[in-house]
């Protein structure tokens, strides 16, 4: 049986058991590692000098670490309370010291330790940190000397003078045994069994060593000099093969005709004149800008690609709808995805408010040339269903609004021209696919999103789209104005529902957002920033204690015996609500019924209801930027001011204190996401766990190799633009399968 078919043959592929041993290979696939390939592909996090003892001061308790230290002084004693025999001994990085304890029940059992800890000596020390009576140590810690008096005769000559390889560290495996391991699988293989992703006019054209090499270089450098150069070469190896996958991509899908639709200039009916002929505003430069773009794109026979990014309430909606009436005018049909049914429905609401009589074919009162936009959802009734799919079907739909369950087979349009997928970053490379494929021609794709993608990012993981960025907001906005609003602080707070009754009592609607639904732990889509980020662990290592987060249910409960709020009619919006009562409860906040809705991050994507004015987060630390940036999106949409009050329980100093304070002097979408990409830890950014193996970023960062991918992408386009099959790079075309595993796609889906 081989559960991993997709895994190169050959020497790569075999199983470490084979290779290793039962036992070895039962300790190495504790850390995920089963054949050749994870082994060699388990790369070293630093390197240690073996003149260069590790900085002790740095040490946290409760970390396990590995470090380089030297042996002071080591005593055995017998222990006469407990009984049994200890031995303490004493390592030093020539200022700090770090004590190491072994118990035993004879004192003859610790009589190796004893003969091999002698003072002077220079070894490896790998533990968990403890603390006993306010110093720290490592109980029965894994060892190994280095240098006189080594271990082994071998490793005392290899270790005298060239880095050591630390790698990853793991209670359950020591790093000299995954590093020996390594030499044994890595010694006997041959240029042949270890093929090159990497072209040999690409590598020599950026001096970059062969595979086998890199490898050879990354676990057993001679120098830190040549074990950067296998890391550079590995890290472009990953930016690589990434570009070279999203290349093929674009690729395949341009090599699938799209149908070019031209719109009806100067026809005496067009939707889209007539539709532009009645906006109510201008549109914005940018609008106007990024709209010939599009109309250029639709009037192409090869279907357009492109990701429209713009801050949020750029007026993204308004650019889609003027696309898809080009594409209406031309005879085809328009799709438009939404991630939640909440969003579609109120599309659907916009659409048709925009298009007033134009969209209502068939209707008394329609146009002549009106078209039909229809709603298709998974929770909708039987009948209305129905006839959506009817309408797509026949084509008397011009514009299908839906969420993901427009993506299904059944799903029948007589002549689909354009898919616009809003908020793209719900939505995977997957499903990008599912739609281009989508018969014989392509219909033109155009995605848009409100969650700033710095150009690295985007580069990466929408490396298959061409990019348009609306960076202006529409003016007359009147803007959002945002305050931090410390939790503890009655008088504050008590404003805060006095701002809000104000706003209320002034015609206009509040938000009042919670990171939980109840106490049931469930967290609906709110993206919670770690727990440790700010205190460390306490000495006993449990985490440290939070008041647990506020919950839309318990706060509700609550504003409706505030005395500042009373009379005011409170609506609760969350996601475990039904599709249709989340319609009724979006409704009635819009219509002002109730004005005052608490709900969770359900609202944060590109929900619109002009009249709200105020939002306020509880528990705001504790979200993303980019998350508090989106969610304050929601108010100052219309004409009056907007205000955010992020109520805070963050110390002054934590990171946590700094985002939210960030968060209030900065408006500027783009700004904030490069903040956020530093403040979060290095994985996140992609959405890669930190596991290690889930991902096949091992090296790569975003933000830090910027320049590596622009170049990697150039490389991959024009291999790709010369050989879009890949028939001769074997090794790349396996790279990218690998790479686009299914089980890895979740990857490009979050970022
Ligand atoms: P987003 O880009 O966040 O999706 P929307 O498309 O929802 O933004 O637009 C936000 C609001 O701005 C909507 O009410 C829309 O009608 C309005 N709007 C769009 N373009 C303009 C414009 N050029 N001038 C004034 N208001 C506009
Ligand atoms: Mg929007």
């Amino acid at each position: 049986m081989d559960p991993e078919p997709d895994r190169p043959p050959g020497r790569l592929a075999e199983d470490l058991r084979r290779v290793l041993g039962e036992r070895t290979a039962a300790a190495l696939a504790k850390l995920g590692l089963r054949t050749v390939e994870d082994l060699v592909r388990h790369y070293p996090r630093r390197y240690a000098e073996p003149g260069r003892l590790t900085d002790l001061a740095s040490l946290l308790p409760g970390e396990h670490v590995t470090v380089m230290a030297q042996v002071r002084q080591a005593t055995v004693r017998d222990m006469r309370s407990r009984g049994g025999a200890m031995l303490a001994a004493v390592v030093t990085d020539g200022t700090r010291e770090l004590s190491l304890t072994f118990f035993a029940k004879r004192r003859g059992a610790l009589r190796p330790h004893e003969d091999r800890l002698r003072p002077g000596r220079v070894g490896l020390f790998t533990g968990t940190v403890g603390e006993y009576r306010g110093s720290l140590q490592l109980t029965h810690p894994d060892y190994q000397l280095i240098g006189d008096g080594a271990d082994e005769e071998a490793a005392a000559l290899a270790a005298a003078s060239r880095p050591i390889p630390v790698y990853p560290a793991s209670a359950a495996v020591p790093t000299w045994r995954i590093q020996r391991a390594v030499r044994t699988v890595l010694d006997p293989l041959t240029e042949d069994d270890v093929p090159d992703p990497i072209p040999p006019d690409v590598r020599s054209r950026h001096g970059l060593p062969g595979l086998l090499a890199a490898l050879r270089l990354v676990h057993d450098p001679a120098s830190e000099k040549e074990a950067y150069r296998a890391q550079h070469r590995l890290r472009f190896e990953e930016a690589f093969v990434l570009q070279s996958a999203l290349a093929r991509r674009r690729a395949e899908a341009a090599a699938v005709p799209g149908t070019a639709r031209l719109g009806s200039p100067g026809a005496r009916r067009s939707l889209l004149a007539d539709f532009d002929r009645r906006l109510p505003f201008a549109l914005t430069d940018g609008q106007r800008e990024v709209g010939e773009q599009i109309a250029t794109d639709l009037a192409a026979t090869s279907p357009m690609q492109r990701l429209l990014q713009g801050e949020v309430g750029s007026g993204k909606t308004v650019v889609a709808l003027r696309a898809m009436l080009q594409v209406v005018d031309s005879g085809g049909q328009a799709a438009l995805l939404a991630p939640t049914e909440v969003l579609a429905t109120q599309h659907l609401r916009t659409l048709r408010a925009l298009l007033g009589t134009l969209a209502e074919e068939g209707m008394l009162g329609g146009e002549e040339h009106a078209t039909r936009v229809v709603l298709l959802t998974g929770s909708q009734p039987a009948a209305a269903r129905k006839e959506a799919l009817l309408d797509a079907a026949s084509g008397r739909a011009g514009i299908v609004v839906g969420t993901h369950a427009l993506l299904g087979e059944h799903v029948q349009f007589a002549d689909l021209g354009l898919v616009v997928v809003d908020e793209q970053h719900r939505f995977g490379v997957e499903q990008r696919d599912a739609l281009r494929t989508r018969g014989d021609r392509s219909p033109h794709l155009l995605v848009m999103t409100a969650t700033p993608i710095p150009r690295t990012v985007a580069m990466t993981v929408f490396g298959d789209l061409e990019v348009s960025t609306l960076t202006e907001v529409p003016s007359g906005r009147a803007g959002v104005v945002t305050h931090v609003v410390p939790a503890d602080n009655p008088v504050w707070t008590a404003r805060t529902w006095q701002r809000v009754r104000e706003e209320v009592d002034a015609g206009r609607r509040a938000y009042v957002v919670c990171a939980r639904i109840d106490d049931s732990g469930d967290q609906d889509g709110s993206e919670m920033v770690p727990v440790d980020e700010d205190e460390p662990a306490s000495t006993d290592g449990s985490a440290p204690a939070r008041p647990p987060l506020r919950a839309v249910l318990e706060v509700a409960a609550e504003l409706e015996g505030l005395p500042a709020l009373a009379g005011v009619a409170i609506g609760v919006l969350h996601g475990r609500l039904g599709a249709r009562e989340k319609d009724e409860v979006m409704a009635r906040f819009a219509s002002g019924a109730t004005p005052v809705l608490v709900a969770t991050t359900v609202i944060e994507v590109g929900v619109d209801v002009p009249e709200a004015s105020v939002m306020v987060v509880l528990d705001a630390e504790r979200f993303g930027l980019s998350q508090l940036h989106q969610l304050r999106g929601r108010v100052g949409r219309g004409s009056h001011p907007g205000l955010c009050l992020l109520v805070s329980r963050a110390a002054e100093g934590t990171p946590s204190a700094t985002r939210v304070q960030t968060l209030a002097a900065t408006s500027d979408g783009f700004a904030l996401a490069t903040v956020d990409l530093e403040l979060r830890r290095e994985g996140d950014v992609l959405g890669a766990s930190q596991s290690g193996r889930s991902s096949s970023l091992r090296l790569l960062r975003v933000v830090r190799d910027a320049e590596l991918l622009a170049t990697a992408r150039e490389d991959a386009r024009a291999l790709v633009a010369a050989d879009p099959g890949l028939g001769s790079w074997p090794a790349l075309h396996a790279a990218i399968e690998a790479w686009l595993d299914p089980r890895r796609e979740e990857f490009l889906e979050r970022a």
